[in-house]
This record gives structure tokens, C-alpha cells and sequence, in this order.
């Protein structure tokens, strides 16, 4: 079975909920012939309003983080079924920023990919090197144990619901994108990482992620193994991120 392609908005912490809805009224008529998954992550206040407005379309909707727990003393924290209630489809785990500035660990993700699949909600899961990482041959190894970190505690045959974004970190947000030929040997080495595990590879979404935009989208998501982008800052103009659908 062919991989639908996947594109993915991460507004980060951009867009008011009223920002929100004019986005998705500008979008809509530029997809509206599209047969490809397209995502978009508001922040959580905003999540019902995409919610609302595009019922009916090809948007599906994604939360940028969840707690693993389902309910506790988690101060300023939400969980999966809060967002199940709301109508989401699917949410960001792992991010580097998270992982960056909000102490996100390889611990937690391993217990929030399985909440997040046992609520009903599609992980996408970002892993990716830094530069000195990649600098010093260690891009492979450190995928490798994200990867064996992060799907712990999934059994091989629910990786496929999963769709992995790889985001090298020295990419995203700098304007300096992977070019295509790295991202497509670095992707084709998570695939067969997760054939390794025992997984179904071949059916795994995998995304690449790092300063996307209309001018090198279709170039990048040519590549075989690549199957769609994670897009942060061109996916706030509603023109810009219905071009790289376009582009899928
Ligand atoms: C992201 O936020 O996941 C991302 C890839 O950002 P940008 O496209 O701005 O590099």
C-alpha cells in the first residue's frame, strides 16, 4: 500500500484563536481538492476552534504536547483524553523544543507514545541530531537510541499508526534545510532501524522537518523514503503552507 503523504503545520506558540480561524478559512479553498492528510497543530486554547472550522475537510487536527498520565496533580499540564473529547486526532511528542527548553526526556516519551495511542490519538513522533552530533558521525546512533527510547514500551505491531517526524535540530527553525540527499539516507536508516525492531517499516509515515518551505518542499518530498513534512514558520501563511501541500 502506497504511504499517503503527510504534511503537518506546527504553529508553535503562534496564532490567537481568532488568528486561528482566519488561517483556516484562508486555507481551506487552497486544499480543498487535496487527497493528502494535512495537520495542523495550534496551540491547545485554539485546538476546537480548527476543530470546528474544518469539519468536512481533508485538516485533521494534532495538540503540540500531552501529558502520559490521565488525569492527576499535573499543574498546568493536559492528557490525552482531554484532547480525545475535544475531537483531536493526533499529537506532537517529542519535540526538540520540548525536548530543549522544557526538559523533555526519552523516559517520558516512552510513556506518552503508548497513552497516546491507547486514548485513540496518532503520536507523531519527532526524533534528530544536533550538529555536533551529526558532526561527529553520531547522527545514526543517536536516532538509534531515540528511537529504542522512545517506542519502549509499543508493541512492533502498532508502530505503524505512529508517524515519526525527523527533525534535525540544527535545521529547524535556522532556514538551513537538509538537503534532500540527507534527509532521504537519513530517513531510509529510520525505516530499516524500525524494520530492525521488527516493525513494519515499509508502512511508517516518516516526515522530515527543518526550515520547509514552498522553494524546496517538492525537491524534499520526492525522495522515496520521505513521505511528508513537519513544517514550522512557512506554515503560518495560509499561502505558503497550501503551496507545500501542493507540493506533497
Ligand atoms: C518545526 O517546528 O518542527 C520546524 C521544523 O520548524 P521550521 O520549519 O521553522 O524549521
Amino acid at each position: 500500500m502506497p504511504r499517503r503523504p503527510y504534511i503537518a503545520a506546527n504553529w508553535k506558540m503562534h496564532k490567537t484563536v481568532s488568528e486561528a480561524a482566519e488561517f483556516v478559512d484562508a486555507l481551506l479553498p487552497k486544499i480543498a481538492a487535496t487527497q493528502h492528510d494535512v495537520v495542523i497543530c495550534p496551540s491547545f486554547l485554539a485546538l476546537s476552534e480548527v476543530i470546528e472550522r474544518s469539519r468536512g475537510s481533508a485538516v485533521r487536527v494534532a495538540a503540540q504536547n500531552m501529558h502520559e498520565e490521565e488525569s492527576g496533580a499535573f499543574t498546568g499540564e493536559v492528557s490525552a483524553p482531554m484532547l480525545v473529547e475535544l475531537d483531536v486526532d493526533a499529537v506532537v511528542l517529542g519535540h526538540s523544543e520540548r525536548r530543549q527548553y522544557f526538559g523533555e526526556t526519552d523516559d517520558s516519551l516512552a510513556r506518552k507514545v503508548p497513552a497516546a495511542l491507547a486514548a485513540g490519538l496518532e503520536p507523531i513522533l519527532c526524533i534528530g541530531e544536533s550538529e555536533e552530533a551529526r558532526d561527529a558521525g553520531q547522527t545514526e546512533g543517536v536516532l538509534e537510541r531515540q528511537l529504542q527510547a522512545d517506542l519502549a514500551k509499543v508493541e512492533p505491531g502498532r508502530v505503524p499508526e505512529i508517524v515519526i517526524a525527523y527533525e534535525p535540530i540544527w535545521a529547524i527553525g535556522t532556514g538551513r534545510t537538509a538537503t534532500p540527499e540527507q534527509a532521504q539516507e537519513t530517513i531510509a536508516f529510520i525505516r530499516d532501524a524500525l524494520r530492525e525492531r521488527g516493525a513494519a517499516g515499509d508502512s511508517v509515515r516518516i516526515l522530515y522537518g527543518g526550515s520547509v518551505k514552498p522553494s524546496n518542499a517538492a525537491e524534499l518530498m520526492a525522495q522515496p523514503d520521505i513521505d511528508g513534512a513537519l513544517v514550522g514558520g512557512a506554515s503560518l501563511d495560509p499561502d505558503d503552507f497550501a503551496a507545500i501541500v501542493e507540493a506533497a
